[in-house]
């Protein structure tokens, strides 16, 4: 039987594309220097410096980033999924959005009740007798 050459992989042929401008592949030790710091694809093979990561294939954990400073090891994760993931957190999954007067044209619209509760007024009570 004859094996067939393995190919051998590397980080710039794995690598995601930058999506919207960010690159969430870097080093998650905030106290390496490599924190924030994508790979750089032109380092000196080998070297220390800034960007140097090495790739940690295969296993349970998949394709890993691991970074020569510190001898940490991240997932790589799709750079386009992840800003998709922050447009939908900042919009209809999100943080809530705090209670306002619901009339659009109302000049309280935008001004949130628990900011702003001076622009609003209780009234009534409840059947139970308590205040709404
Ligand atoms: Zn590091």
């Amino acid at each position: 039987m004859v094996k067939s050459p393995r190919k051998r992989r590397s980080l710039r042929g794995l690598l995601p594309a930058d999506a919207g401008g960010v690159n969430f592949n870097f080093c998650r030790n905030p106290n390496c220097r490599n924190f924030a710091v994508p790979f750089n694809p032109d380092r000196v093979r080998g070297s220390f410096e800034l960007g140097s990561y090495r790739l940690e294939g295969g296993g349970r954990h998949g394709s890993q980033l691991h970074c020569v400073l510190c001898d940490r090891k991240t997932s790589i994760v799709s750079n386009a999924a992840a800003v998709l993931e922050i447009q939908r957190l900042r919009t209809a999954n999100g943080p809530l959005r705090h209670e306002s007067c619901p009339g659009a044209q109302c000049e309280n619209h935008e001004f949130p009740v628990l900011i702003h509760p001076e622009r609003y007024y209780r009234h009534g009570l409840t059947k139970a007798g308590v205040r709404r």
